[in-house]
């Protein structure tokens, strides 16, 4: 290298190293929070980093990894509709990943591209704060693609039996399908119609429909066999409205909440702490969120 450019890179603006890249794709990706609660973990943590927010459309999901590899991302976070998409453009899956057939966090790891479900365990995460899962008896509505993450990491750590409640029945039966060979829980699965009838067995109660979302009045109509005061939890995986009808009925119930906040801030938690090598400051995330929500 000659010897005046060496120079004049030392007094060059910018200074390496570069900042490391990350990225959230999805479609529609408009009004996801992810950016700004990595924006805040970063700047708490004084991590050089940038964050984007991609809209990314299925036509275009093996390009944006192709340039996700190329320019050197970091990581990344995917979003819907792409969190199963993705998987045969990526270079491995972690074990949440392959069982629960879907990836919400892309890791960087000695130059390959990792996918990882990072959805379930940052539920099991904001449950286990409580009180641990082995041995649970759980009651998850819903079978998308939150519930299979939240599913498939319930099981791995042991919970004793699932009942998967769900409008389409089959799709409870695909998750059992691919879930159950690999763990010692029992699963079983019926219709969810909306007028549902919670028994006093379950010790978890599991909203992970998308009813409710963005829409603080919308619900089901639950009724709670009754239960000794904070035995049962119930939480939800929606966040915004961060207090839904359900986790209502639930307090009302005498249930111990979780909201879905716990479930979004735990898994970005994960996804940092693999980017980075450090813990996330998620009281920062947290107040992120709480602030930009204003439903
Ligand atoms: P999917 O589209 O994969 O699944 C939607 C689920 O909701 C299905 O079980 C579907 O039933 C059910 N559903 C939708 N409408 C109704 C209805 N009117 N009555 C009964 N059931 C209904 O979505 P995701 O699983 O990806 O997301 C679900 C929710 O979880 C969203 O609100 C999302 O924002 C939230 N989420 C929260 C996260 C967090 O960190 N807190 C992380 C990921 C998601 P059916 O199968 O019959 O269609």
């Amino acid at each position: 290298m000659n010897k005046n450019y060496e120079l004049l890179c030392q007094e060059a603006v910018m200074h390496g190293p570069l900042e490391s890249l990350f990225c959230c794709i999805g479609d529609p990706v408009i009004g996801n929070p992810t950016q700004l609660m990595m924006e805040a973990t970063f700047r708490s943590m004084l991590f050089p980093a940038r964050y984007l927010t991609c809209t990314v459309t299925s036509a275009n999901v093996e390009h944006a990894i192709d340039g996700i590899k190329a320019l050197g991302f970091s990581g990344a976070n995917v979003t819907a509709p792409h969190k199963v998409a993705v998987i045969p453009f990526l270079d491995g899956l972690t074990e949440s990943a392959r069982l629960s057939g879907a990836v919400n966090c892309i890791i960087k790891q000695e130059g390959k591209y990792i996918g990882d479900n990072t959805d379930g365990k940052g539920f099991l995460t904001s449950i286990e704060l409580i009180r641990p899962v082995a041995g649970m008896h759980v009651l998850v509505i819903g079978a998308g693609g939150a519930a299979r993450a939240i599913i498939t990491e319930l099981a791995l750590h042991g919970a004793s039996s699932i009942a998967i409640a769900n409008r389409t029945v089959e799709k409870a039966q695909d998750i059992i399908d691919r879930v159950g060979p690999h763990v010692k829980t029992t699963f079983t699965k019926e219709a969810f119609t909306g007028t549902y009838t919670i028994g006093a067995q379950y010790d978890l109660v599991v909203q992970a429909t998308s009813v409710g979302l963005f829409d603080p009045g919308t619900g089901f109509d639950l009724v709670w066999e009754p239960k000794e005061e904070g035995s049962r939890i119930a939480a939800d995986v929606v966040f915004n409205p961060v207090h839904t009808q359900f986790l209502a009925s639930a307090e009302k119930a005498g249930a111990t909440i979780v909201d879905g906040l716990g479930m979004l801030v735990f898994q970005g938690a994960i996804a940092v702490t693999h980017w980075t090598g450090k813990e996330a400051n998620c009281e920062s995330m947290r107040t992120a969120l709480e602030e930009a929500f204003t439903i």
